[in-house]
């Protein structure tokens, strides 16, 4: 995907869901890096369509603004493999955030600790807000 595609596609997310986004391609990027040889600025292939992928979990989160962690979230909307996939790259990448992104690591920490509500609330989405415009 080239650079002009990755703007188009954050341009779709905000708030929370742009900052949580971030974050992860912030945490792609060590993983990758370290694992995948891949330069620094861009992510290999395989990298590059899991970003992809959670770039749009996060637009269909049916918590929208609200979304608790990942970790902690009672909805489980990740494919096997790419559930998989996230949990290794934020083992890795996690502890490995606090001196590159000071802040994305902490606000990261804190989000862990708060309980997720127990039900998504109706059409909240990023995706549905969006598409209501
Ligand atoms: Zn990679």
């Amino acid at each position: 995907m080239s650079r002009d595609t990755q703007m188009t596609e954050q341009a779709l997310l905000d708030g929370k869901l742009l900052y949580e986004y971030k974050t992860m391609s912030a945490m792609v990027q060590i993983y990758c890096k370290a694992h995948h040889h891949a330069a620094c600025v861009e992510q290999c292939e395989d990298c590059q369509a899991f970003l992809e992928y959670a770039h749009t979990r996060l637009d269909r989160c049916p918590y929208g603004q609200d979304k608790p962690t990942c970790n902690k979230c009672p909805v489980h909307c990740y494919k096997p493999h790419m559930k998989a996939k996230a949990r290794e790259i934020m083992i890795f990448a996690g502890p490995r955030m606090l001196l590159p992104h000071p802040i994305m690591a902490i606000r990261h920490l804190l989000a862990e600790r708060k309980a997720a509500p127990a039900k998504p609330p109706v059409h909240a989405s990023n995706r549905h807000l969006r598409k209501a415009k």
